[in-house]
């Protein structure tokens, strides 16, 4: 199970008990006037005032479980700690791999069920310190929650941060063992280890696979009829995205991110959006950015799996590689090259149409690879 989740300041439940209360009294008046005995000029009887009350304190009662009942189950009365501004997460969403095989409106047909001014955040390709520690701790401080699809290298390589990701109560998908180049022309056999292992990985290094949700992201969002047929075959749920920032482009400012986020979120009104938490500039622009969707009505959704999963796992401590480069130093030697995994973890983008619309562009990143098992 998922931590508690932290709800927008002003609690819509609190608001709609209170209309309902005030609108059922007034009803109530109202429907007194129509009901009240034929002698009511004058004091009503005794058996006569026992009906009215009876017929009052049912339609009372019947205004009362309607306000409930109409309400999102995920509304709860408590405000984001310390943060009474906080954009928080409106509610939870729950999905399973049989209602919602492949999800994204940029490949696929069906997306989330979002209501206007929803949206889902998502992070790819880490984790990766310090970027991912920055991005929690935002995250932490508006109470939203995200899902990641995490690298099965990234999570072997920094379990510590996997598991802080999951113990405040974000969702963890997956999105390859390698995260390799044009996965679109991947054969089934190098697919089904990407995929595998991806898996793996993220399992071992949170500790419980139980904990691992069956939510997948391709690699560059290189589809193929051979990835996205093994996928649904595995009863796995593919993300696509509705929205991007294009927050994997070399040298995009902070700034450029947050406008292309919010512009893009306005044009379709909701939407998953897709976001990397490798990069400087992402960690860079979330605090903004989240400030600016509560200032535009957008509501944060956080999408969980069906089922069970545990309500936290052992942390473990961070490793000396966690602790490396502490930010904001990263933030310029990333640049300068100081640090090669992030160096090398650039995005490239590759037109598919003649037309060089960007629209169009499919983007893949690299990182580095370690040896294959004879794949
Ligand atoms: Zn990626």
């Amino acid at each position: 199970m998922i931590q508690p989740i932290q709800p927008r300041t002003v609690s819509p439940g609190a608001l709609r008990l209170m209309a309902a209360f005030i609108g059922s009294v007034c009803i109530n008046v109202q429907f007194y006037r129509f009901v009240r005995p034929p002698h009511s000029e004058i004091a009503p009887t005794g058996a006569e005032w026992v009906g009215v009350r009876g017929r009052m304190r049912f339609i009372g009662t019947l205004f009362f479980f309607l306000a409930v009942a109409s309400g999102p189950a995920s509304a709860s009365p408590d405000a984001c700690p310390g943060n009474p501004d906080a954009l928080g997460t409106s509610r939870v969403l729950t999905i399973s791999p049989s209602e919602f095989s492949q999800i994204g409106s940029m490949q696929y047909k069906q997306t989330l069920p979002l209501n206007d001014h929803e949206v889902v955040i998502t992070f790819d390709d880490g984790p990766l310190p310090p970027y991912t520690n920055i991005i929690l701790d935002t995250l932490a401080s508006q109470c939203v929650k995200a899902t990641y699809f995490l690298v099965g290298q990234m999570a072997h390589a920094y379990p510590s941060v996997v598991r802080r990701i999951y113990n405040e109560g974000h969702t963890i998908g997956t999105h390859s063992q390698d995260h390799p180049l044009a996965f679109q022309r991947l054969s089934l056999q190098r697919v089904e280890y990407e995929v595998d292992d991806g898996i793996g990985s993220v399992d071992s290094a949170i500790g419980d696979a139980k904990a691992v949700a069956p939510f997948f992201r391709i690699p560059g969002l290189g589809r193929s009829k051979t990835a996205d047929d093994f996928l649904a075959s595995q009863s796995l749920v593919t993300w696509s995205a509705d929205v991007v920032a294009d927050d994997w482009f070399r040298h995009i400012s902070a700034q450029t991110i947050v406008q292309r986020a919010l512009q893009r979120l306005e044009a379709k009104g909701r939407g998953i959006l897709l976001l990397h938490d490798i990069h400087p500039a992402t960690a860079m622009a979330l605090p903004t950015l989240l400030k600016e969707l509560k200032a535009h009505g957008f509501h944060v959704v956080q999408v969980v799996p069906a089922g069970d999963r545990p309500k936290s796992v052992p942390e473990l401590m961070a490793s000396p590689a966690t602790d490396r480069g502490a930010w904001p130093t990263v933030l310029t030697s990333a640049h300068s090259g100081d640090n090669a995994m992030t160096t090398r973890r650039y995005h490239r983008i590759k037109r598919v149409d003649a037309s060089k619309r960007r629209s169009a562009a499919v983007f893949s990143d690299a990182i580095p690879r370690r040896s294959k098992r004879g794949i």
